[in-house]
């Protein structure tokens, strides 16, 4: 490297730490936020436990409820009722067979989820929340968007919440603070490999 480019590398670099420095200094609100993890690409629930970690890291409390189909054990779910048990978590299918295709006995499923989702979003002591798959609840109108919103809005204010799924509508996307859309550039299971162990589940 030559003088000068090093040079301009420095001023560069002194610019560009500027900037952040100044975002740094601007951002002064300090609360728990709604993030919302969508698209149709691979890694919004990994995503919403790689928070989890991070959370339990520091000795968090942390809450998952998962609307999701049926029994779908994953490796998440597993690792957290070995080594956290004090983990709250909360799959829709537990119990429950789907095979029906039902709509009445599905809404009873999401709504007795729910019920679980609102008692976490009512205690302060949950400091991240994840409401896992929760978009499909309402695109398929199994759950009230205006009763879920206003909830999530009433949520103590040192509470994160992490949504994930696909859409979800605009009213979430305005309600959360950081909205991140995982874009499907290619999935290893349109090419006939199948889904793996630790890897999708
Ligand atoms: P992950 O749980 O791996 O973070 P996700 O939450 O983003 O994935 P979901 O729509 O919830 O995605 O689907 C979960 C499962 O479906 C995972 O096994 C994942 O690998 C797989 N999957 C995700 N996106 C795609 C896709 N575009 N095509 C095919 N399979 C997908
Ligand atoms: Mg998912």
């Amino acid at each position: 490297m030559t003088d000068e480019s090093s040079n301009q590398h420095q001023r560069k670099m002194q610019k560009l730490k500027t900037a952040v420095d100044a975002g740094i200094a601007a951002a002064t609100d300090d609360r728990g936020l709604v993030l919302l993890l969508t698209g149709d690409g691979k890694g919004k629930t990994s995503s919403a436990f790689g928070m989890v970690m991070r959370s339990l890291g520091y000795g968090h409390k942390v809450g998952v409820v998962q609307f999701i189909k049926g029994v779908q054990l994953s490796g998440e779910e597993l690792y957290l009722r070995q080594q956290h048990p004090e983990v709250h978590f909360y799959q829709m299918g537990t119990g429950f067979t789907w095979d029906t295709q039902n709509r009445s006995t599905d809404i009873a499923a999401a709504e007795r989820t729910w019920a679980v989702a609102a008692e976490l979003l009512r205690d302060a002591s949950v400091q991240l929340l994840v409401l896992d798959e929760l978009t499909y609840m309402l695109s398929f109108k199994y759950l009230d968007e205006a009763m879920i919103l206003a909830a999530i809005r009433a949520r103590p204010p040192g509470q994160t919440v992490v949504i994930t799924g696909r859409g979800g509508g605009s009213a979430l996307r305005e309600l959360a603070d950081t909205v991140a859309e995982v874009q499907d550039i290619k999935h290893a299971f349109r090419a006939g490999i199948m889904a793996r162990k630790g890897v999708d589940f």
